[in-house]
């Protein structure tokens, strides 16, 4: 679809590092990393925010959650737990109109990353 960022790097039209990929869903390092390992899960089809998700995509893309969740932890061993976090709306900072879910991990009680 048109000209939707994230439809482009799913595309392979605009470059990213590939974390995982399946029929469903794509996984890829976020290009400003929040902290080291920073990744977003998306769906493959365009929606715009999980308001517009109906239960099939929810499972397609909530299911693999875990699965890429442990991946991310477990690239480095100075991870010590993540934050999953999901923005809908402009208010609530999305900044990018096609839904995604960011894995960040934390490396300790004492990193200062946002
Ligand atoms: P939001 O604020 O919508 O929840 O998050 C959007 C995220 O997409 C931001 O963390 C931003 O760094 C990331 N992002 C924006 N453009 C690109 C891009 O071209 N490539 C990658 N890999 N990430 C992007
Ligand atoms: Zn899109």
């Amino acid at each position: 679809m048109n000209d939707c960022i994230f439809c482009k790097i799913i595309a392979g039209e605009i470059p990213s590092v590939k974390i995982y990929e399946d029929d469903d869903v794509y996984a890829f390092m976020d290009i400003s990393q929040t902290t080291p390992g920073h990744t977003l899960l998306v769906p493959k089809q365009h929606v715009a925010d999980i308001l517009a998700y109906d239960t099939d995509l929810a499972s397609k893309v909530f299911s693999k959650l875990p699965m890429i969740a442990r991946a991310v932890k477990n690239s480095d061993p100075a991870i010590k737990g993540l934050n999953i976090v999901n923005n809908n709306g402009e208010v609530a900072y999305q900044s990018v109109f096609h839904s995604h879910i960011h894995i960040i991990p934390r490396y300790s009680s004492a990193d200062t990353f946002a």
